[in-house]
């Protein structure tokens, strides 16, 4: 089974572009990439003439929640079956929208594991998931309501291994700093110690697993670095010494502007939740941008289906808020397709347009380079693993 892309003009995901490409798919797999006279085709294969259009990688969502659906405070407390059941549709809208890999940063009963294994096995269509269940926290410490409270190493180690035993492919460390919304005042409070995120991270690599955080303050932040995790999520708040930290160490920056920016600017959470966030909008664009100039390593993650209202589908709003705070829009592609690959060692397998890697391919009907907002709203194709689920080109 042979599929065809010609006349593409490909964003191969590693900061290229070359026009008049074509690009071919064998089964799941791109099998050639080159100019038309170059590559190889069976005949017999099916064609997609692109007029010049845009192909560029599946996109990654490395941060994001899913379990019951978009966050509604009607819907906490859903039995577990109809929050799995909310699940099916906010997975499809990430995928629909050009994201063929998601990753989960913790839910309520494992409902992530669950869903990956739905979508593995053909039960549901979605985007290739990799889930952390419920992760861990503190006692008391941010997500306690539905996150392992584990306190001192050997109960963050048991816990870190119960999730490993559940199937979680990522260990998510909630306790790294509270949410902003609980931090009163003083926004530079920690919460594990070094010593209780180490026990996880410890627990993760030996297992072969990624770690992932809620990392907010710069106190919490510095501990989860030098704890050696996988990325520092959110990143509200850096110094130069943290960042440095993080190219020597090789930890990741996911941003996530977009919970804090629909907090403080679309305001439809409550309003102390938006009070809370606006305090965070400047120091959070000022250390996106220093950690983007000293050369800390980037990759995406829109955090949506917090409690931000942010929809699953709407994963795309965080490359345009990428943008708006200093970032090329050639990098911000590059952050969630390759860079994000290979935050989530999935780099030999998918991230990029080139012969070898898994066809997770999405077709843009309008240049991304010129106006982000293109990948919000003009898909022409998106295809995971060699099979089409959406096709627009025509209309
Ligand atoms: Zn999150």
């Amino acid at each position: 089974m042979e599929t065809l892309f010609t006349n593409a003009t490909v964003i191969d995901g590693l900061g290229g572009v070359r026009e008049g490409q074509m690009v071919c798919v064998r089964d799941n797999v791109i099998s050639d990439v080159g100019l038309a006279s170059a590559a190889t085709s069976e005949s017999g294969a099916k064609v997609y003439d692109l007029a010049g259009r845009m192909l560029m990688p599946g996109m990654i969502d490395t941060h994001l929640h899913f379990g019951g659906g978009d966050y509604d405070p009607g819907h906490e407390h859903d039995s577990v079956g109809l929050a799995s059941l909310r699940s099916v549709d906010a997975i499809r809208r990430s995928l629909m929208a050009g994201f063929t890999t998601i990753r989960s940063a913790g839910v309520r009963d494992h409902v992530d594991i669950d869903a990956r294994d739905a979508v593995n096995q053909g039960e549901i269509i979605g985007p290739r998931i990799l889930a952390s269940g419920r992760g861990i926290t503190m006692t008391g410490g941010h997500f306690h309501e539905a996150a392992y409270e584990a306190d001192g190493v050997d109960e963050v180690r048991k816990a870190a291994r119960a999730l490993i035993k559940r199937g979680a492919d990522s260990i998510k460390i909630f306790a790294i700093s509270p949410g902003v919304a609980a931090m009163g005042n003083d926004l530079d409070t920690a919460a594990f110690t070094v010593e209780e995120i180490r026990a996880a991270v410890t627990e993760a690599r030996n297992a072969k697993k990624l770690t992932q955080t809620h990392s907010i303050s710069l106190a919490g932040t510095k501990n989860a670095i030098e704890a050696g995790v996988h990325s520092i999520d959110h990143g509200v708040f850096l110094d130069e010494e943290a960042c440095q930290r993080m190219i020597d160490k090789g930890i990741y920056l996911v941003p996530t502007f977009g919970p804090f920016y629909y907090y403080a600017f679309k305001r439809i959470a409550e309003s102390w939740r938006s009070e809370r966030a606006m305090m965070t909008i400047e120091p959070h664009r000022k250390s996106f941008r220093m950690a983007m100039e000293m050369g800390v390593k980037i990759a995406m993650g829109s955090d949506l289906g917090a409690p931000s209202r942010m929809k699953n589908g709407e994963n795309a709003v965080e490359m345009q808020l990428m943008v708006e705070a200093g970032m090329s829009p050639e990098d911000t592609i590059v952050a969630a397709t390759s860079s994000a690959a290979k935050l989530l060692a999935l780099d030999d397998r998918i991230g990029s347009i080139e012969p070898g890697k898994l066809a997770d391919i999405v077709v843009v009907k309008r240049n991304p380079i010129e106006d982000i907002t293109a990948l919000q709203t003009d898909f022409g194709l998106v295809m995971r693993d060699g099979v089409v689920y959406r096709d627009e080109l025509e209309a």
